[in-house]
């Protein structure tokens, strides 16, 4: 062969380097790409055969003798890369285990390249149509025969073990393939290579069995849609989605269960699905019986239920029909797992009754403390023997009550009155009749009050009344009212006989005289007034009490 003979060689292997560059590059799977591989391998071994045919030269025809024998390693290598991505044993293909499995190849191949005293191959009748395999040959058969071997035995695994039927169906196909191209082979060389002296060459043995092979492939990747990326993700997601699905066929029978279902049914793809027997399990708070009336009857409505099972899990079962041209050829059932979200809405409830009742004790809460408030309040203003208000709330009442009448020029008129010889009747009778006097006194003045006045306590047995808008014309009528009161009202008191009653002094102060100076310190005039009202009262004690003192200012 001259230099020109290897031009169109050389553009072939161009051609070939073009090609393996645009399928590695483009984007389909990795499968897609071995599954190319090993297709244009399976090609190149009929075209090598039918070469060493068609040239008279030995040299050429044992040039594509070896070249279709390198070919049949590659396709055997093929087959164990296809069988490993296909069942999912990529994984163990990294660091660098790939280039292990070439290696038995890449020897035999070097062996059948060198063809040492042609121990591999010799031709008979001085060509290589005709020819006697040695030893290396046998060695190479058998290095085949174990990655057939190793790839038969990684499929039937893949077909026992719990793969998804998407996978177990597609590696049946190829099961199936390979299988039969050995046979093809192993017949090739049993007819050829053993029986090949006394009958002639049966011819393209090996060439059927790939195509056959090949048929096998094209089958699995058309009919079964292997490698159709949008059924497989269909599948993927069918069988990893967090919901569980059942198909059934318009029998009622099941044709496909998801695996996130599996696990919790007892029926099996072809057993005939019933609804009512799985919904006497469990109970709803909807009507299980319209649900199942509808099922029934209705089948081309979707319906939907929540069903709580023993096992305290709530699921959603949603059914809805398959359609093909407006004909019904199935049911898709799902099955979802609603038992967090109930437990969520029952820890919110559950959490809201808490509040709720944090929040009612803290109303009562609340409630006590304004009540303790109030009383308090009063306590702070009240006498704690009489239930009248005390001097600091007069006092403090009295500051803004003159100034206000002292702005406006209104009379008012204030009385100080104190019990007579009191302290006599403690004496005579003991504190606690002493009390009761008091209270029995206080209850007579109060009768002969007007609304408006204002009575307090101003010490021990002395008494301060407050009289707006009283002139002393009217004061003093008052005054009089409370002493002849006072005076009248008998008291009966345990283990006394007789009634008692006391008499009262009493200092009236009456202003009429609204200076506005006092505007300017309030204090001090209002400490001037109770001064001349005492004043009033001393004096109506020095000359000989029960009886009234007025002043007018
Ligand atoms: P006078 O006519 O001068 O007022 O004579 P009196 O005895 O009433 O004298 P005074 O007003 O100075 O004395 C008040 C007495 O009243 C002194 C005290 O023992 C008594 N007293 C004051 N507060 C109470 C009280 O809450 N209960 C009782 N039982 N006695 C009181
Ligand atoms: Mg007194
Ligand atoms: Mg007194």
């Amino acid at each position: 062969m001259d230099f020109l003979s290897f031009t169109d060689l050389t553009l072939f292997l161009l051609l070939f380097a073009l090609f393996v560059y645009v399928f590695a590059s483009v984007t389909i799977t990795i499968l897609h790409k071995v599954y190319l591989t090993f297709h244009f391998c399976m090609m190149f071994w009929p075209i090598c055969q039918f070469a060493i045919r068609t040239v008279d030269t030995p040299k050429v025809q044992l040039f594509y003798l070896k070249l279709s024998f390198i070919d049949m390693c590659l396709i055997a290598v093929g087959w164990l890369l296809f069988t490993i991505f296909l069942t999912g044993h990529a994984r163990f293909l990294r660091k660098n285990m790939s280039i292990l499995l070439f290696v038995p190849a890449i020897l035999v191949a070097i062996c059948v390249i060198v063809n040492p005293n042609g121990k591999f191959v010799l031709p008979l009748q001085d060509n290589y149509i005709h020819r006697a395999y040695g030893p290396i040959f046998w060695v190479l058969i058998t290095v085949l025969i174990v990655y057939i071997i190793v790839s038969l035995y990684l499929m039937s695994q893949a077909l026992i073990s719990d793969k998804a039927t998407r996978i177990k169906t597609q590696v049946k196909q190829v099961f199936k393939g390979i299988t039969v191209m050995t046979l093809f082979v192993f017949l090739d060389i049993f007819f050829n290579v053993v029986l090949h002296l006394p009958l002639p060459a049966i011819p393209g043995l090996t060439s059927l069995g790939i195509l056959l092979s090949a048929i096998f492939f094209v089958i699995a990747i058309h009919r079964d849609k292997a490698f159709d990326i949008v059924k497989i993700a269909h599948q993927d997601i069918i069988d990893t989605i967090d919901l569980g699905i059942l198909v059934l066929n318009d029998n009622e029978v099941v044709v496909q269960i998801n695996r996130t279902l599996l696990p919790h049914i007892d029926f099996r793809i072809g057993s005939r699905f019933d609804m009512a027997n799985l919904l006497s399990k469990g109970q709803s708070k909807s009507n299980i019986h319209l649900f199942l009336q509808t099922y029934q009857t209705q089948p081309l409505k979707r319906t939907q239920i929540e069903i709580q099972f023993p096992n305290e899990r709530y699921v959603n079962i949603q059914t809805a029909p398959i359609r093909v041209d407006s004909e019904m050829v199935g049911r898709v059932i799902t099955f979802q797992d609603v038992s967090e979200f109930y437990r969520l809405i029952h820890e919110t409830n559950s959490q809201n009754e808490i509040l709720h009742e944090r929040n009612q004790s803290l109303i009562i809460k609340q409630d006590e403390l304004s009540l303790t408030n109030r009383k308090l309040e009063k306590m702070a203003i009240t006498d704690g023997l009489t239930g009248i208000y005390n001097r600091r709330y007069l006092t403090q009442k009295l500051e803004y009550e003159v100034m206000n009448n002292i702005k406006h020029q209104i009379p008012f008129s204030v009385i100080l009155l104190d019990i007579d010889y009191f302290k006599l009747i403690n004496d005579s009778y003991g504190h606690l009749i002493g009390d009761q006097m008091i209270l029995s006194t206080v209850a007579a003045i109060r009768q002969t009050l007007r609304q408006t006045d204002l009575l307090a306590r101003y010490g021990g047995e002395e008494f301060m009344i407050y009289l707006p808008r009283t002139s002393q014309l009217q004061a003093t009528f008052l005054a009089e009212r409370v002493k002849s009161t006072v005076e009248s009202n008998k008291m009966l008191v345990k283990n006394i006989p007789h009634s008692l009653s006391i008499t009262i002094s009493i200092g009236l102060l009456t202003i009429n005289n609204f200076s506005m100076e006092s505007l300017s310190s309030p204090h001090s005039y209002l400490n001037e007034l109770l001064e001349s009202v005492d004043k009033a009262l001393y004096k109506a004690k020095e000359e000989g009490r029960n009886r009234i003192v007025s002043v007018v200012r």
